[in-house]
This record gives C-alpha cells, structure tokens and sequence, in this order.
C-alpha cells in the first residue's frame, strides 16, 4: 500500500551501512516512524529530502504496519538553519519538543503549522531566538492542553500585579500572591502582555508582538521552565542549545 504525505523529519537515525530510521510529523497521519534504505548512499535521491529538519513530500510503501520510504522530494530545505549551529540546535529542540507532544498516527496539524512557522523564522531569523522559542513553548503547551490561565490573579482575581506563573498550577498570579501557589516563574507586565497574545493569537501571528529585552528573558524562562514541568523529563538538544548559545557569547 502506497501513500503520500507532507512530513517534517523530526530526528533521523542512522541505521545499518547506508539506511536511515526517520521520525516524522505529517500532515494527514501525524507521528510516523518509517524507514528511509540506502538513504546515505551518495547516489541516494532521498538523501536531502530525509534530513532532520527538511519538510518533504513523501511517498511512503506500507507492509505490515512498517514504513518505507519509496519516494521523498524536498518542499522546504529552512537552508539557514544549516548555516549555523546554534540556530540548528534550537530547531533539533523544537523538533525534539514535537516528537515528545505528539503521538504516533494521530493527525495533528495545528502543531505541524506551528513547528513550520517556527522553524521558517528562526531559518530567516525573522526575530530573535529567544522569542521563537518562548513563543513555540507556550503555543504548543495550549495545543498540548496545558494552555495556561492567565486572566485575572489566582488568588485575589485581582489583574495580577507584578506578575508571575504558578508553573504547577499553570495559573497567573500576583507577586505578593505567590506565596500560596508553589514554584512560580516571575513575569513583567509586557511579558504577561506577550504571553496572553502567544495563547490566544491567530497561528500565523504568534510572533507578532513587541517585546523588550528584560521582559522577552523573563517570558523565555517562564515558557521553557512552564514545558519542563509538563513535560516531567529534560530535553538533551535544549542542554546542547544553550551550550553552543554560551560557547558563541550571544
Ligand atoms: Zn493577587
């Protein structure tokens, strides 16, 4: 049985002499694990196409339950990610964040779109990292349904006032009301401001807001350490990320 799909190759494994072992988000079946033969080969003409980080159109060959790669050509290359380590760690974490919020063969386009926008930006570097990477943390926490309150205060229902993240709760609250909500990420009001248009925006403009650099530090911390919690585990390609973000002095 044959099939073609759109797919974004989250990780690829190398496997045996010259195959590769791919995780891909696809448009109509959402996680897959297929199986790409001979892709390493010189003369393969999948190769470019079954890089991690490469969107693809696939013809995929189904037999028991187990995916081949017949057929793959490149659709979008992000070629500006291959230019420079640390942008292309930051896309292997947003690829790693996927794999680990998506389940196998469940249809999820709204996180593809968002993983195709976000990879697109941080490619052009249409803006700075840490807002790619706060902005996709949050919006795939509320496609994740862990979308965060961030109304009123948790525990006065007052507009929060000097604000912070309950990152158990997912809750917003005062800073002087933090003491009844557990471990909280302090916030500013321009990242609370920033946070709300990242939950609530249309896809294609979830990085379309204003930010200074204080308040972008604080949303960044919030957001990452907000996934961390629900994600209970660490993610090695984020550990490598702020490596090479510190080796390079950016
Ligand atoms: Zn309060």
């Amino acid at each position: 049985m044959f099939k073609t799909v759109n797919a974004l190759v989250l990780r690829e494994v190398r496997y045996k002499e010259a195959d590769r072992i791919l995780t891909l988000l696809t448009d109509t079946d959402g996680k897959l694990t297929v199986k790409a033969r001979g892709a390493l080969r010189k003369s393969s003409k999948t190769a470019a196409a079954t890089q991690q980080l490469t969107y693809s159109e696939m013809t995929l060959f189904g037999n028991r339950g187990r995916w081949t790669v017949n057929e793959a050509s490149v659709k979008e290359a992000f070629s500006g990610l291959r230019e420079e380590l640390e942008r292309f760690s930051l896309g292997a974490y947003l690829a790693e964040c996927m794999e680990a919020f998506s389940v196998e063969e469940q249809p999820e386009p709204e996180l593809l779109q968002l993983g195709l926008n976000c990879l697109y930006a941080l490619s052009r570097a249409l803006c700075p990292a840490e807002k790619i990477k706060a902005a996709f943390e949050l919006r795939l926490m509320c496609l994740s349904g862990y979308a965060p309150e961030l109304g009123r205060c948790a525990v006065c229902g007052k507009e929060p006032q000097e604000p912070a993240l309950s990152l158990d709760r997912g809750q917003v609250c005062c800073g002087a009301c933090g003491y009844a909500v557990g471990e909280r990420a302090d916030l500013t009001g321009g990242a609370l401001e920033a946070a709300r248009h990242i939950c609530t925006a249309p896809a294609k403009q979830i990085l379309s807001f204003q930010i200074g650099d204080d308040a972008l530090l604080r949303l960044s911390d919030a957001s990452e350490r907000y996934l961390l919690r629900r994600a209970e585990r660490g993610f090695s390609t984020l550990d490598y990320w702020k490596r090479i973000r510190n080796t390079s002095g950016t």
